[in-house]
């Protein structure tokens, strides 16, 4: 849906610049192309973040409706590493390196805040801490840049994903704040996954990778995430905004 809306405000652009040539008017011309063209550029990097095609996500998304809701069960709790709050902040004391991936999740959990005060923190024992934010995270373009920035998150610590990637195998922890779809592995491993070519931030390449989430739901694509399975990946159940909260006093402690 957010494609289909920068389009159609792109759309609006070209019909004004197409109005200010009728009418000799050169303001309406400027101002008309500015908005047509950064809304086909919008559209264009959110298409290149899914690996979709334009056609592909209009189109695609009447195909596959029932898999866009994000909430369907699938493998079981049993086969997933459990953690408590106290054994996050006991494995975040001991890292040197933490890099916090947001998604969709730390949106409705309206974490953003205490993601900010556990960034401080960390920051103030001396552990290196970094954001990797991936296009498409969320449900609109720069999504989680505007939460992080209302919560006062350096700007200099925010990374997009090429820039944090080749930085993951280093990192001793990763959280991943309320993502599933970003995270995928199935997406380089699995060729015939939906989501299959789609980039995503490689964070099983990490030490340790803590996923907060409420259950064993799927994101927004609605497929399976092999994630939350391996060796390395540990499952911190709840409310991201209580997750963060509980780490937060386990830190303090
Ligand atoms: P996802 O939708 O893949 O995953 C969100 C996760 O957040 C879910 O697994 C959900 O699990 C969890 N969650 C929800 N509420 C909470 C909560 N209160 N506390 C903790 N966890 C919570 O999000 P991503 O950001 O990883 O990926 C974005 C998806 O949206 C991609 O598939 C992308 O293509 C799509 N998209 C993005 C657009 C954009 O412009 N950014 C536009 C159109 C589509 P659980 O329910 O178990 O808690």
């Amino acid at each position: 849906m957010p494609v289909v809306v920068s389009m159609l405000n792109s759309y609006s652009g070209w019909a004004a610049a197409s109005a200010g040539f009728m009418l000799s008017n050169n303001l309406l011309i400027i101002t008309g192309a500015l908005v047509g063209s950064s809304g086909a550029i919008l559209s264009y990097i959110m298409c290149r973040g899914m690996n979709r095609s334009f056609a592909n996500v209009i189109f695609g998304g009447i195909a596959s409706a029932g898999g866009g809701g994000g909430s369907g069960e699938s493998k079981g709790v049993e086969d997933c590493q459990v953690v408590q709050a106290a054994q996050v902040a006991d494995l975040l004391r001991q890292a040197k390196k933490v890099a916090i991936v947001p998604g969709y999740g730390m949106a409705v959990a309206r974490a953003q805040h205490g993601v900010s005060r556990l960034t401080q923190k960390l920051r103030d024992e001396d552990t290196e801490v970094y954001f990797g934010i991936h296009e498409v995270a969320g449900r609109l373009p720069g999504h989680m840049n505007v939460l992080l920035a209302e919560a006062r998150v350096p700007y200099d610590i925010v990374l997009e994903m090429d820039e944090i990637n080749s930085d993951l195998p280093e990192t001793d922890v990763v959280l991943v704040i309320g993502a599933n779809d970003i995270v995928n592995p199935a997406a380089q491993e699995v060729p015939d996954s939906p989501i299959a070519g789609m980039p995503v931030l490689e964070v099983w390449k990490a030490q340790t990778t803590i996923i907060l989430k409420r259950s064993m739901a799927t994101g927004y694509a609605g497929v399976d995430n092999p994630l939350f399975y391996r060796e390395n990946s540990r499952m911190l159940f709840g409310d991201a905004k209580e997750s963060i909260s509980a780490v937060l006093a386990g830190l303090r402690a």
